[in-house]
């Protein structure tokens, strides 16, 4: 096989997977995936971002996992969405490549990831995209922050109950926290459902899925938000932790 950039590995790989969504198989959003692969690869080489670096590993793990979270998000104009502990930018750089009209917010709380995610979007073009540095118990407390967002995202960053109560005060009434979670979902899911009720969630749907690649069963839990979030919450990091809800 003649050797490709991870540019043009990731561009071809996009277009021929066919698990990914039809409306997004277009070749601005295969070049803007094409970006984001090469950028992981070239900033892992200066502040270690990921310990996946094989292109087709990049592709399935970190591309397509994050379009089919895109897929459960609405075009619509007006909608936005919170990526909480994005690290490299997953799920959100694909997702805000996927849906130009979503405003798209990235949180992590070590700057060069952030600074990372900033010059990837621009680099890619994708000019709803934002990142921000910062604990995502602290922003949530915040005006600017608690209860505006249509749509929050987490992958891989804490089990579910210390996840809510991240996530949860950031989201709208009516709007919905989306945790994408691999095979012990369905546990994780059992014992946080008094935590989900005390945070103003409850849970919506569970889709099951898998990438190529993986044996294991991925998960996309929604959880939509019927009620506020008390004050009291988040509590501090440590108190999660120790006394998860
Ligand atoms: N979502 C990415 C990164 C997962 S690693 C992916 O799936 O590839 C977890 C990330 O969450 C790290 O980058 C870490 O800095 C960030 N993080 C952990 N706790 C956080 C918190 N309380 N607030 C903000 N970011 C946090």
């Amino acid at each position: 096989m003649d050797h490709l950039s991870i540019y043009e590995d990731t561009i071809r790989r996009f277009a021929a997977c066919e698990e990914i969504p039809a409306p997004f198989r277009t070749e601005e959003i295969a070049r803007r995936m094409g970006v984001i692969a090469e950028q992981l690869l070239i900033d892992n080489g200066k502040f270690n971002l990921t310990a996946i670096t094989d292109p087709e590993e990049i592709f399935y793990k970190h591309i397509l996992d994050s379009v089919i979270c895109a897929d459960v998000i609405p075009a619509g104009e007006d909608v936005t969405l919170l990526d909480v502990g994005s690290g490299a930018g997953f799920p959100s750089l694909p997702i805000a490549a996927c849906r130009p009209n979503v405003r798209v917010t990235a949180m992590d709380a070590t700057a060069k990831k952030c600074m990372h995610m900033n010059d990837t979007a621009a680099t890619a073009q994708i000019s709803n995209f934002a990142a921000v540095s910062g604990r995502a118990e602290e922003f949530s407390r915040t005006k600017l922050y608690r209860e505006q967002f249509d749509f929050v995202t987490a992958r891989a960053v804490a089990r579910l109950p210390i996840l809510a109560e991240l996530c949860l005060p950031f989201v709208k009434v009516g709007g919905c926290f989306i945790a994408m979670k691999g095979k012990t979902a369905p546990e994780e899911l059992e014992y946080s459902i008094h935590g989900l009720q005390k945070l103003g969630g409850k849970v919506e749907d569970s889709r099951k899925y898998f990438v190529p690649g993986d044996e294991n069963p991925r998960y996309l839990l929604t959880i939509r938000k019927i009620s506020p979030t008390p004050a009291a919450y988040p509590r501090q990091y440590a108190q999660m932790a120790k006394k998860p809800l």
